[in-house]
């Protein structure tokens, strides 16, 4: 039997009692390690991280948290190559896409490390200037962000064992705030090793961090009214957990990011050929295969006006043609697994849902698999489908399929296409490529009540945007309705979560005292 892993939980590392759940390779089929968190002591877990790691956080101010985070960095720098071999073997990723999740999340980390500096040697935040109560300016009302006395729980998702950690650890530690992660099963062996290695380097107080990998039955009984849980993963299990009663009863505080149907959008007036639509063909044959379209964020839907259809059509099947789907191993290889034999057949039984209703312009069954075998091997090549029954094919604007596959669809006018792309009902991101700035700006608005992010491509842009489906730890991600109603990242504004808003009524001599100290010379 291979190796099994260790939970680190109350401060040090406990192997569950039980045989555990094999992690494999999703290319080779090979058994890689198990993980277990049966028999552990949760109520001891959380009680330890909620108290020890909470207070010694809590201690700090923000510089030494945001201090704490570079050196956190600094640690997971120093062994990137295990991370990369890791990816590899458990998520069947090529070089670029690991990149994605564990350089992604090394970004992330530096990124609050420096805006935690700024926040200098305070212990809580001021949330705006003090309001006069009266006629009086004597007496005022002063809004105050402090940290909550709680731990953040974190379930997270197979696709980023690195970067779903990381994003949301940095903000919580930042805030004073100790965290729980449960990393999904399938992918755990990652955000395992990762806390392994910070852990061993004594970077953190204790109780700051902890990892739980295996089953997470238990793990929401255990949160108080001052403990926040933030998941990422599909809508049925978000419905578990925002109707779990910590949420409804204890008024825990819940963070959802779902799945969502993302678009992208050639605005109205661009030929075939043009710049933007050139870099619609570009971007949406990328979104469709970083990571074999196992992001949150890729492209699910492709909007172009009626007449470009089929230009588009080939032009996106043209660049996907060049995808070569294999063994990561092989250099040659661009795309490579889904995470397990469970993603295949969730990608296969999508796919056909989506064919009742569409024709097929790429056909990703038609790559040829490198050093794979396709009997074991959970790879697919990119299929791009069409539909000329943009308003009738319902099952485009719903359904989700989390691999390489995106649907071509044609829209009548501005007003058609902004319409459709509602349809979704709540998305993460859209993307508009044109090269009318007002237009552009326009659309974006349109588009801002129902997207966390709308990423504007236009050739002044082309070579300095940041992509469709990159989630910069400066821009908010998450997406209201469908795509969980949650709000990730967008620079300090992260820490609102992780902190309890209370207005201070006071005289202003009071008041002048919550303000953060002058900094040295
Ligand atoms: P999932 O089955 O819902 O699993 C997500 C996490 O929830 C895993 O850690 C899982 O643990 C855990 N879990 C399962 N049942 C649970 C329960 N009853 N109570 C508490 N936790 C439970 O989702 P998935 O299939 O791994 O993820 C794919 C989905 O995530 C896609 O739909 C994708 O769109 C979405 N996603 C969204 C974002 C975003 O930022 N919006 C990012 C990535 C992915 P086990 O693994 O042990 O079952």
């Amino acid at each position: 039997m291979s190796e099994r892993l260790s939970n680190f939980v109350a401060g040090r590392w406990q192997a569950g009692t039980g045989a555990g759940t094999a992690l494999f390779d999703p290319v080779l089929g090979t058994e890689l390690v198990r993980v277990d968190a049966t028999g552990l002591d949760l109520p001891a877990a959380f009680a330890f991280a909620r108290e020890q790691g909470g207070a010694a956080l809590r201690a700090m101010t923000y510089a030494q948290r945001a201090a704490m985070l570079a050196a956190l960095g600094k640690v997971l720098q120093a062994h990137r190559d295990v991370y990369y071999e890791i990816a590899t073997a458990n998520s069947g990723t090529v070089k670029n896409d690991s990149a994605v999740d564990i350089d992604g999340g090394l970004f992330t980390l530096g990124v609050y490390a420096k805006l935690g500096a700024g926040l200098g040697a305070q212990r809580h935040l001021l949330d705006g200037d003090a309001a006069r109560l009266g006629k009086d300016p004597l007496f005022q009302s002063q809004h105050v962000l402090v940290p909550t006395r709680g731990v953040a729980l974190f379930i997270n998702a197979f696709n980023f064992p690195s970067w779903g950690l990381w994003e949301k650890a940095a903000p919580a530690l930042l805030s004073g705030v100790p965290v729980i992660v449960k990393p999904a099963t399938a992918t755990a062996w990652l955000t395992q090793r990762m806390v392994q290695d910070v852990v061993n380097a004594g970077v953190l107080p204790a109780g700051a961090l902890s990892v739980i990998c295996g089953s997470s039955s238990g793990l929401m009984d255990q949160l108080q009214p001052f403990d926040v849980v933030s998941f990422t993963g599909s809508a049925e299990t978000a419905a578990v957990i925002r109707s779990h009663p910590a949420v409804v009863q204890r008024s825990v505080r819940v963070n959802i990011e779902a799945d969502s149907i993302n678009s992208a959008l050639l605005l109205p007036g661009e030929t075939p050929g043009s710049e933007a639509f050139e870099l619609l063909a570009k971007e949406v044959a990328r979104e469709m295969t970083v990571k074999s379209g196992q992001k949150c964020t890729a492209i699910r839907r492709v909007l172009v006006p009626e007449a470009l259809y089929a230009q588009a059509a080939e032009a996106i099947g043209a660049r996907l043609a060049k995808t070569t789907v294999g063994n990561p191993r092989n250099e040659t290889v661009r795309m490579g697994a889904l995470v397990s034999r469970a993603q295949l057949r969730s990608v296969q039984e999508g796919l056909a849902h989506l064919k009742v209703q569409t024709t097929v312009l790429h056909d990703g069954s038609q790559h040829p698999l490198f050093d794979a075998d396709p009997a074991v091997a959970c790879c697919v090549g990119p299929t791009l489908l069409g539909t000329q029954d943009a308003d009738g094919a319902d099952r485009v604007h719903n359904t989700e399929v989390f691999g390489p596959v995106a649907t071509l669809v044609p829209y009548r006018d501005a007003a058609h296409a902004l319409q459709l792309i509602r349809r979704g009902q709540g998305s993460l991101v859209a993307s508009l490529y044109g090269s009318d700035a007002a237009a552009l700006a326009a659309s974006a608005i349109e588009l801002a009540s129902s997207h966390g992010r709308v990423h504007v491509i236009s050739p002044d842009v082309a070579a300095l945007h940041t992509g469709h489906g990159n989630v910069m730890p400066q821009s908010l991600h998450g997406g209201p309705g469908r795509a969980g109603g949650g709000e990730e990242l967008g620079g300090l504004k992260a820490l609102n979560f992780y902190h309890r808003r209370a207005a201070v009524q006071a005289s202003t001599a009071v008041l002048t005292q919550l303000s953060p100290p002058a900094p040295s010379a």
